[in-house]
């Protein structure tokens, strides 16, 4: 049964068309005019359309998003960031459901309409946050997909009970789990990556790991990586996020790496921070390295900086890696978009018929201009319901 035909817009700044939805898919996408289609119909006025975007990594579970700022402290280190979080967080409530609904609202907003949201798991919340952030999403009806990855903020084996909960976390539906500098942070990292993955093997879930070591130093934990996804047969399954370590390298050093990355099918989420080593993206690209782009934490104590808007961070992406071509800026888009589909596991995330209807609307002449104005999203549609109209929410 037809719900909604969206007229006369333009996919990826293409001739208009006319995008028939039904059961919260696209099913018909034909040039404007020549449907016959009945159904409610919302006039798409010539705008671009983009598939909704993908938020590769987030924690949407530790944000004050809604809440009066809060004036950053603590220490510029990693486990700087870990202890200022762990003193500071019970203060602003987090995690909490009502501000992982406003950071999701913000997300819908922005056009974001799926991501993977690593969650923390350590023994003072428990699983407390994935619960959390479960509340919220269903609080929205589903209109942001939402992947969890439990997350070991604080540690793994330095902090005996987190592997337990990792464990729980899988078994309760995470479909990841996650770990975090197996060197610097555990300073064990046979001892945490052997843990970790001897629970995604049991247990059938992914890994989705944040190593921020540089240098060799990263590149020694990347090697153990691959050498346990191989051997636990978790190709296709295990994430790098951040992994800074492998723009700093050598390019011979690269591509040694990105070789093996390719054999045990590693991909790479990145926040494209400023100030970090730009990465070997089109070897990676070429090489069928997966790459997603997220916002990582907004509105959080780990840093000041963010408003959860998926365009604004692939500009970032673009500027960090010099892009200047009109195909090269697309390409920072579909970043974005289609290709972080995988980490959220859809296939098909495009706009095109079988699609779930996620689609947003934006007021620019093509894809270059729409990256590097980020309008804002005059509408956005989410598994087939506008939630966006002239830029204001519905939901
Ligand atoms: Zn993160």
């Amino acid at each position: 049964m037809t719900s909604l035909i969206l007229t006369n817009v333009r996919p990826w700044g293409a001739g208009p068309v006319d995008v028939t939805i039904a059961d919260g898919l696209i099913a018909d996408v034909a040039p404007t005019g020549t449907g016959d289609g009945a159904g409610e119909r919302v006039d798409g006025c010539g705008l671009l359309a983009l598939p909704g975007f993908v938020n590769a990594h987030a924690h949407v579970d530790k944000s004050w998003w809604g809440q009066p700022r809060v004036s950053y402290g603590g220490e510029a280190t990693t486990q700087g960031r870990i202890a200022h979080e762990r003193a500071e967080r019970d203060k602003h409530g987090i995690p909490s459901v009502a501000s992982t609904i406003a950071v999701l609202r913000e997300f819908l907003r922005h056009g974001t309409t799926a991501t993977r949201t690593h969650v923390d798991v350590d023994l003072g919340v428990g699983l407390r946050g994935i619960e959390s952030v479960r509340e919220a999403v269903a609080a929205l009806d589903g209109a942001v997909e939402v992947e969890i990855v439990a997350f070991p903020q604080d540690g793994v084996m330095r902090r005996p009970g987190v592997l337990e909960l990792l464990d729980q976390a899988a078994v309760a539906g995470a479909t990841s789990i996650g770990g975090i500098d197996p060197a610097s942070i555990d300073r064990d990292p046979v001892a945490q990556l052997d843990g970790l993955f001897e629970i995604a093997e049991r247990r059938g879930v992914g890994i989705d790991i944040h190593l921020h070591d540089g240098g060799e130093l990263g590149a020694f934990q990347y090697e153990l990586i691959v050498d346990r996804t191989l051997r636990a047969g978790l190709q296709g399954k295990v994430t790098i996020s951040h992994g800074f370590a492998l723009g700093e390298l050598p390019p011979q050093r690269q591509a040694e790496l990105l070789a093996q990355f390719a054999e045990a099918g590693i991909s790479w989420a990145t926040v494209a921070p400023v100030r970090s080593a730009p990465l070997p993206w089109r070897a990676m690209r070429d090489g069928g390295i997966p790459i997603g782009l997220g916002t990582d934490g907004i509105r959080d104590l780990w840093s000041p900086y963010g408003d959860g808007d998926m365009l604004r961070i692939a500009l970032g992406f673009a500027r960090l890696h010099g892009l200047r071509t009109d195909d090269d800026l697309a390409d920072a888009v579909k970043l974005a978009t289609t290709d972080g589909a995988r980490f959220v596991h859809r296939t098909g995330h495009d706009l095109v018929p079988g699609a779930r209807a996620d689609i947003v609307l934006l007021d620019a002449e093509n894809v270059p201009d729409a990256l590097m104005r980020a309008p804002r999203r005059q509408a956005v549609i989410a598994g087939g319901r506008l939630v966006v109209r002239d830029g204001e929410l519905l939901v």
